[in-house]
């Protein structure tokens, strides 16, 4: 058949992940823990297993799970999504972030992203028919060592044809958070234009150095055109689960709801059942900045005693490393090489361009993920000592 996505391969996390599995790699590559959920959570969903909650749950989700969320919402950044008609649980963010660009990207309209960008963004953008356009985020300097936005060129890359602007913070891969004046002058760009907001916020509990999450939802001019989507597998140590979210206006979210229930129509129902009771207690959340900033902090010292020269990380359980000292290799193949001669695999930051071989990409950065044992980032830093 024609290719509807000819560009697109299989993705690098599972490439990543399939070279670490048969080589024995250590896999610092795909964002993943590799340490069981809280032992609690796991009991409650064997709980709703017993009690039979394992047919059909409700299209949007359970209505538990739904006014938990709502809840979470309203006391973090003090907006009040309606449970019935503004929240929709979905098969994880990547479920929510296709259904949001299919349900509000027509055929031709442009839709903005930030580069480096995640990689189901771009083939969802196609597969609605829309036109990508990439702006790439500041890259850091010697006066400011963070990436961040640069919003005139988010200002120059709308259109009259743009519906959807893509964000993505803390963002995946380099870390970069957003501050208050970076939503005050989001909002000074979109009003008066009919720009849609995407806002991946999966790692909203993942920011360091005790920074608030800056979320769309605190700011009503940004959250009445914006769909936010976060993910349980993140905060809860459960990414294989596959259970997201996302709230947006009721009309938004009515849009949003056609594709859902096409799409997947509902998810898993004893993981929703035990996901509500769990979320009662709002301590795990709150700890795991803590818990991952001594992992980032770990990993940033076993790095400084290798050629590595590590980035900060603001946010999310991802380090930004510059091989420069190392090799001339591409990061795709630095990453292989990485994988099969040292035994720790990394992801390519290329793979998260439009055009990986591209000069916007032409660094020599690999990511390296931290939600990992303390035994498994030490035996990865001895092994990195050697390259
Ligand atoms: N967005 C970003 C930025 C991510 O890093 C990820 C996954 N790691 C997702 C979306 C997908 O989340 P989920 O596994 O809940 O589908
Ligand atoms: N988001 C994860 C990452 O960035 C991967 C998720 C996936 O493999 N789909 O590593």
């Amino acid at each position: 058949i024609e290719s509807k996505l000819p560009d697109v391969g299989t993705t690098i996390f599972t490439v990543m992940s399939k070279l670490a599995a048969d080589t024995g790699a250590i896999n610092l590559g795909q964002g993943f823990p590799d340490f069981n959920a809280d032992p609690a959570l796991l009991d409650l969903v064997s709980q709703a297993m017993a009690q039979g909650h394992n047919q059909y749950p409700y299209m949007p989700g359970i209505a538990p799970l739904r006014a938990a969320i709502s809840d979470k919402v309203a006391s973090l950044y003090g907006r009040r999504y309606d449970a019935d008609s503004e929240i929709t649980v979905t098969s994880g963010a990547t479920e929510a972030l296709m259904a949001t660009v299919l349900c509000a990207v027509q055929a031709g309209d442009e839709v903005v992203v930030i580069e480096p960008c995640y990689d189901s963004y771009l083939p969802s953008i196609r597969l609605a028919g829309g036109v990508a356009v990439p702006v790439p985020l500041r890259a850091p300097t010697q006066a400011d060592p963070y990436y961040r936005v640069d919003w005139q060129k988010v200002r120059d890359a709308i259109t009259p044809r743009t519906r959807l602007l893509m964000l993505n913070f803390p963002h995946n891969p380099t870390g970069a958070v957003l501050t208050q004046a970076d939503l005050d002058t989001l909002e000074d760009i979109v009003r008066d234009t009919r720009v849609l907001l995407s806002s991946d916020e999966v790692y909203e509990h993942i920011v360091f150095d005790g920074q608030p999450h800056v979320s769309l939802a605190s700011r009503p001019a940004l959250a009445e055109r914006a769909f936010v989507i976060s993910s349980f597998g993140k905060t809860y140590h459960t990414t294989g689960w596959k259970i997201g979210y996302c709230c947006a206006p009721k009309a938004l979210s009515a849009e949003l709801r056609k594709v859902h229930q096409f799409m997947v129509f509902t998810v898993a129902s004893p993981m929703q059942h035990a996901l509500a009771t769990y979320m009662q207690d709002a301590s795990h959340a709150a700890n795991l900045p803590a818990f991952y900033q001594a992992k980032r902090d770990r990993l940033a010292r076993g790095l400084a005693a290798t050629k590595f020269k590590a980035l900060p990380c603001p946010g999310t359980f991802f380090m930004l490393a510059d091989y420069g000292a190392i090799s001339d290799l591409p990061e795709a193949e630095f990453s292989r090489w990485l994988t099969l001669e040292h035994g720790v695999a990394v992801i390519p930051v290329s793979a998260f361009y439009r055009q990986p071989a591209a000069p916007a990409s032409n660094h020599q950065i690999v990511r390296f993920c931290f939600a990992k044992q303390d035994a498994t980032l030490d035996e990865a830093i001895r092994r990195l000592q050697s390259v």
